[in-house]
């Protein structure tokens, strides 16, 4: 099978280091990749904003499975162009992608399919918001309704801050969502779905915030681990019975059937898992060890959820447990510092998001999110160890990294993010 995969993040080095493993994958190819990608796929430059421009590569590589990776060219139609040119792909159409594109869209599919989440008011003018946040006691959720590179939510106790955030997404010309908080841990889902039939992966938890103990700015995700030892029994099944399948029966019933990667963002609330955000694609850094953890090969998993054949798939799981830990950029999630050599970065395990090679074939910083290191152990303490030793290796001048990834977990706590 020969497979192209479609955007340059870790999430992407992790896709293709997975679908390495699968004997029937023999050709693999990146646009427009990073420097790590250089060594497991052949690269073709692309901007991934313009499906146009992916379905020039595609008719270039002549592909029998497009993966596509990034949000951005699924909210832009970019599976729609490739499938009206003949091609398979894993990623949903602009229709379905709208489950992340707008909050206040998964929120009436949510309410149509009767889908456990929290309260929320859109908030659409200026005048709105002091209303909006009287009906909500602090802690405030406020989120810009579009995509926002997972930097758009903001959760403070500070009535304030929760209105300037409002005032400012709605400046940037898109809807504001004000919710309701909820509390528990965190759970992010993925589930392979080919339209109809949803089949859930490894549950994972990721860290938004930049800074240990969860001070600081939300962040892309700043490191992941799965699985989680903590989880009530039953999870996964209570969320395909909740969640997964009534949402795949709306969206097909709607006339946009969500066929690709839904990603649902849960909290743990007393009363149960209920959803605080959906994504239409794999998320990142959560993909990165879900992917380390999975045996099943994968580009037969996509190509059969590419065809609306997952009907009867069952997964296989190999090792314990994985921990991945993103090194950043000085500045990030700010404006990063970008162009500083890297070293160290080459051993198995170290995977590849804001890279480049600069003039002389020397790797070098190109993005907020540098590296995403991963390693798997016999329990978490032991992935842990290894991912962090990996970290030390690594030299990025003005480099900064979370080290308590994993750590409430490996040391039978349950970690639940705090506000800021
Ligand atoms: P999102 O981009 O919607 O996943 O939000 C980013 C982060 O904000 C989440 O990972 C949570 O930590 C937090 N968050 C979002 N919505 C809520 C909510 N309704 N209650 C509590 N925390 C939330």
């Amino acid at each position: 099978m020969r497979i192209l995969v479609v955007g340059s993040g870790a999430r992407e080095h992790a896709l293709l280091r997975a679908l390495r493993r699968d004997p029937d994958v023999t050709d693999l190819h990146i646009a427009p990749g990073n420097a790590g990608t250089l060594a497991l796929a052949r690269p073709h430059p692309v901007d991934v904003t313009d499906p146009a421009m992916i379905a020039g590569v595609a008719e270039l590589v002549g592909p029998d499975l497009v993966v596509i990776g990034p949000e951005v060219p699924l909210v832009n139609g970019a599976a729609d162009v490739l499938r009206e040119r003949g091609f398979a792909v894993f990623g949903p159409s602009a229709a379905a992608a709208r489950i992340e594109g707008s909050k206040s869209f998964a929120k009436d599919v949510m309410a149509a399919a009767g889908v456990p989440t929290a309260n929320a008011l859109t908030v659409t003018n200026l005048e709105q918001i002091d209303a909006a946040l009287d009906a909500c006691v602090s802690p405030y959720v406020v989120k810009d309704d579009g995509l926002a590179a997972g930097k758009g939510v903001v959760v403070t106790e500070d009535r304030e801050a929760a209105a300037a955030h409002a005032r400012a997404v709605l400046g940037s010309g898109h809807p504001v969502l004000v919710e309701e908080y909820l509390a528990g841990p965190e759970v992010s889902l993925f589930a392979v779905c080919d339209g109809r039939t949803a089949v859930p992966l490894l549950p994972a938890q990721d860290f938004k915030r930049v800074g240990d103990g969860d001070v600081g700015p939300n962040t892309g995700g700043m490191g992941a681990y799965a699985p989680l030892p903590w989880a009530p029994a039953g999870l996964v099944d209570t969320v395909q019975r909740t969640v997964l399948d009534p949402v795949l029966v709306e969206m097909a019933s709607r006339g946009t059937p969500f066929a690709g990667l839904l990603y649902a963002g849960l909290v743990i609330t007393a009363v149960g898992p209920k959803v605080i955000e959906f994504n239409c694609r794999f998320g990142d850094p959560e993909t990165q060890v879900v992917l380390e953890l999975l045996d099943t090969p994968l580009g037969t998993l996509l190509a059969a959820a590419a065809a609306g054949r997952l009907g009867d798939v069952r997964l296989s799981w190999r090792g314990a447990a994985a921990v991945t830990v993103v090194i950043a950029a000085e500045n990030y999630p700010g404006t990063p510092v970008t162009g500083d050599p890297i070293t160290g970065a080459d051993a198995d395990g170290i995977l590849h998001a804001g890279t480049k090679l600069d003039g002389e074939g020397c790797v070098v910083s190109s993005g907020g999110r540098v590296l995403s290191v991963v390693a798997t152990g016999d329990d978490l303490a032991q992935a842990r160890d290894r991912a962090y030793a990996l970290v030390d290796g690594v030299r990025l001048r003005g480099s900064h990294h979370r080290t308590d990834i994993a750590l409430a977990a490996a040391q039978g706590r349950v970690h639940v993010p705090g506000t800021a």
